[in-house]
Parts: structure tokens; sequence; C-alpha cells
């Protein structure tokens, strides 16, 4: 077991690979596989410190993974298809779906929830068409039917009805010193860019002259800049937290008078 001295008791590790490192220090490990056997071993090794479960293997191969923890579990799923013949377990398990198949509309997404399946659309926003984004966001709030959950949008309206700190870069497990990727190689600073970290760092450090408009604007405390972050425009990121921080005060008004 490989031990990084980094690593302190508020870094959240998250494991590419099925290489175990030494953990002792930390509290929070999410592990990333397409490999339900390597899963359940590394479960196995860090229990209670399993926060979330990647799982980017065959859908039905999900029925051999353990029980035994209480994290999240996210399915990247290739095809519609395999989301309906699996749909049960996925049910059971309450696993949140995440689509790697073409959204192009409202009922791509609605069709997974009415049959009571959570969604986690964090990885496909940014590269979906925006009305239907913001379709969804809609239909995640207003549409009297729906009782499970599409992330991101229900994490940030719960972190606003309770008052809690969420920022958008923790949601996609990127913030410098606070996430530390690994691979096999040890650790990693990105599963998908090298030098994302340094990358990181010198955008939040350019913010103030490159992207004045944020620090006066109302989402900085949630999104910081993730809006403009490798995109052209934060309109949709904008426009999503208008929508629920409008909700979140319609609730709050409702539930108080
Ligand atoms: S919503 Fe846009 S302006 Fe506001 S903080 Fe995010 S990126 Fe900046």
């Amino acid at each position: 077991m490989k031990h990084n001295p980094n690593l302190t008791k508020e870094t959240v590790v998250v494991l590419h690979t099925s290489k175990p490192i030494d953990v002792s220090e930390i509290n929070k490990v999410i592990l990333s596989n397409k490999n339900v056997k390597t899963l359940n071993k590394l479960i196995f090794l860090y229990k209670d410190k399993v926060k979330q479960v990647h799982f980017h293997g065959k859908i039905a191969d999900l029925k051999y993974l353990t029980n035994d923890f209480q994290g999240v579990i996210k399915v990247f799923a290739q095809t519609k298809h395999e989301v309906i013949k699996q749909s049960k377990m996925l049910t059971e398990k309450k696993c949140f779906v995440c689509p790697e198949f073409p959204i192009e509309k409202l009922e791509d997404i609605s069709f997974i929830t009415s049959m009571g399946i959570a969604v986690d659309l964090l990885y496909t926003v940014d590269h979906m068409n925006k009305e239907v984004v913001l379709k969804i966001v809609d239909h995640y709030l207003y549409f009297p039917s729906l009782n499970i959950p599409i992330e991101p949008f229900h994490s940030i309206l719960m972190s606003k009805l309770k008052e809690k700190k969420l920022q958008l870069w923790n949601l996609h497990l990127m913030f410098p010193g606070l996430f530390f990727h690994v691979d096999n190689t040890g650790i990693k600073e990105d599963p998908n860019e090298a030098g994302e970290e340094n990358r990181l760092k010198e955008y939040f450090e350019s913010i103030p002259t490159d992207y004045p408009e944020c620090l006066s604007c109302a989402h900085f405390h949630v999104c910081f800049s993730w809006g403009k972050y490798k995109k052209d425009s934060c309109f949709l990121w904008k426009e999503i937290l208008d929508r629920l921080q409008s909700s979140a005060k319609e609730i709050k008004i409702a539930r108080h008078g």
C-alpha cells in the first residue's frame, strides 16, 4: 500500500485504480472503476470511508456489488436500453444514473425518473443543449409527481434550503489540494489532463482581473466562476442558479409565511 505524505484528514481520495493506497490519515474515499470485484475488495478495505462509488462497467454486473457500505452509487450508463432492462435493480440499489448516451429532449430523462431512478447530469450539463437543460431543471422543480432527485440541481437546491455551503467545483471533485485523483501510477492531478491542478490555481488567481463581474455575481459563492471555466459564456449556469435560487425562496416563503 502506497503512502502519500500530502494526504490529510480533509483530503478526498478519488481512486481510479485497483491498487489500494494508505488512507489511514483521511476520512473520505471515492471509488471509480468498471470492475465489481475490484470495487467490492476496495469497499471491504476502506469500509465507511467510502462516500461514493462510480461504476463504469456493464449495469447488469452491478448485481454483484456488495451492499455493505453507505455511500452513493453513480452508474455511468452507455445506453437507454441498459437502464430500462436493469431498472428494478437500479431502483433497489438506489443508484444515480449518469447518462453517457445523448440527451436530446426532456423525455430522455423523464423516462428514467418515471421508473423511480435518480439521475445525475453533473457530467453532461455543460455539453447539452441549453434549452433541454433548462426544461429538465423546470421539470425537477415543478413536475408535481416527481419524487426522485435530479442532480446536480437537487443538491444545489437543498444546500440553499438548508443553508449549507456547496460549490460546483467540489461537486465535480475538482479543487486544488482537496481532491487527490489516484491512478495506477500513484497520485494523479486529474484523471483526464496532466497539470490540471496548477491550471486551476492559475484560473482562480485570474478571476479578479479576467472575470471581475463574477465577484459581484449573486451566485459566486456557489459557482466560483465554474460557469466560465473552459466555456464561452456562463449563461446556462446563471439561468440554472437563478431558477434554483427563486425556487428556494418560494419554498422558504411557503414554509414560513
Ligand atoms: S454565474 Fe457567471 S458571473 Fe456568476 S459567478 Fe458564475 S461564472 Fe461568474
